[in-house]
């Protein structure tokens, strides 16, 4: 039978008194969304046409808001599907405690306007005390406009051929420079490109030499590129995307350049993600030479980029804080969470679900250190308990491989094992 003559009718539905009290506290928006969305699962096949009422209760249940808490059991530490870097708590509490009324812009000693956010930028110049100065708006692809667009609009930027990189959903970065108004002046190919490519292509029309770091592909065999100290002797300001957000150098990640590093080795302005390696919110960072971060600063369009008040409480808590949920997922000491992987499996077959113990691979994800593989370890269940997960009250999202599920805990915080043991048995 045709499978939406099952969907129950959402009039029905929104007649159960948890669904009135959900509309009271959240909206009636919100809930007809929910339940519509919960109509849709039976549509879909993953949701049986009486659990309807009961799924949108459990999707209303948590904080407001169209976005879902998921567990992240991918293995993937960056994933940039489920949001990149999930947040520290210190960076949690800086961003509720700014969502209300918040002296951005206002010095409460004297009652006069301050500069916008001057206590998240001076932790992020405290963390690199080699930038002249330093400026955050919205994400890397944000600055890297900001800095076409002033220092090279109208003007050419030169640029290896190898590093015409796409930085995902088809976003290419030679698009998004050229949008500004600037000439992208390749040089090189795409394996190899030397000092003297980019010095024959200085003229009079350029405007900056740009450095890109490859964060989500590596190549390897006859290659070789221009370090950014060799482009610093070159006549004409270098500006390096790092892309990755390390604001200093990291052994575990030996290849990942930092924002100090390449500063010393004499790039003019570094630009980087701050919810990557940094483990932050969504922001692009601007670091370098004064004046050139001032050029930029001043820029009408910095206004158009300009970063919110809830970036800046998280930004300013990830720099100052503990170590964030990135940084621990990467240190992850694989024999450890071994132990924890069997506490959860014991638990799980002691309830029949058919689990098993396996090694795997976690990686850090789209946002950099491509080439890093970190040994993990994860319960492997039937490959159908996926879709079951992922849609579940509490949506856990695991990796399909092989005709199995996996589900690394490295990327879960430890004290929500609980809830990955009952979305399982939830599922089963
Ligand atoms: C991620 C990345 C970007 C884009 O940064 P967003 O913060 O996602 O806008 C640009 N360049 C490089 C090298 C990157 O890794």
């Amino acid at each position: 039978m045709d499978p939406r003559r099952l969907v129950p009718r959402t009039d029905v539905v929104l007649a159960d008194p948890r669904l009135s009290d959900a509309a009271d506290r959240l909206g009636r928006v919100a809930v007809k969304a929910a339940v519509v969305a919960a109509q849709d699962l039976v549509r879909a096949g993953v949701l049986a046409p009486g659990g309807v009422a009961d799924a949108a209760v459990a999707a209303l249940a948590g904080p407001a808001g169209g976005l879902r808490p998921v567990l992240n059991a991918t293995g993937v530490v960056l994933h940039t599907n489920l949001g990149r870097a999930p947040l520290s708590d210190a960076a949690r509490e800086a961003v509720l405690a700014a969502a209300g009324n918040t002296d951005v812009e206002m010095d409460l000693a004297s009652g006069l306007r301050a500069k916008r956010g001057r206590t998240a930028l001076k932790a992020l110049h405290d963390a690199v005390p080699a930038a002249g100065a330093v400026h955050v708006v919205n994400n890397g692809a944000a600055a890297l406009v900001l800095a076409a667009t002033a220092l090279a609009a109208g003007r050419e930027i030169i640029v290896s051929r190898g590093e015409m990189v796409e930085i995902g959903d088809g976003f290419r970065l030679p698009d998004l420079l050229e949008s500004t108004g600037a000439r992208l002046r390749e040089v090189g190919t795409t394996n190899r490109t030397s000092v003297a490519d980019y010095e024959d292509a200085i003229g009079p029309a350029s405007g900056f030499i740009l450095k890109v770091h490859p964060s989500n592909f590596t190549i390897s065999g006859f290659t070789s590129g221009a370090t950014v100290a060799e482009l610093a002797r070159l006549d004409l300001p270098v500006v390096a995307d790092i892309g990755s957000g390390l604001l200093s150098a990291d052994p575990l990640l030996p290849d990942e350049p930092d924002a100090a590093g390449t500063l010393k080795d004499g790039a003019d302005l570094v630009i980087a993600s701050a919810d990557k390696l940094l483990g932050g919110p969504q922001a692009g960072l601007i670091l370098g030479d004064a004046a050139l971060v001032e050029r930029l600063r001043r820029h009408p369009l910095a206004r158009a980029l300009r970063v919110d008040k809830l970036t800046l409480a998280a930004l300013q808590a990830t720099l100052t804080g503990p170590e964030t949920p990135v940084w621990r997922a990467l240190r992850t000491d694989p024999a450890a969470l071994r132990e924890r992987t069997l506490r959860v499996l014991a638990e799980l077959e002691g309830n029949g679900i058919p689990v098993t113990l396996t090694e795997s691979v976690a990686v850090v994800g789209g946002g950099g250190a491509p080439d890093v593989r970190l040994p993990s370890w994860s319960l492997s269940l039937p490959e159908r308990y996926a879709s079951g997960l992922r849609t579940n009250a509490t949506p856990v999202v695991g990796r399909v491989a092989g005709g199995r599920l996996l589900l690394d805990l490295r990327c879960v915080p430890p004290e929500r094992d609980a809830d990955v043991v009952a979305a399982v048995l939830a599922v089963a």
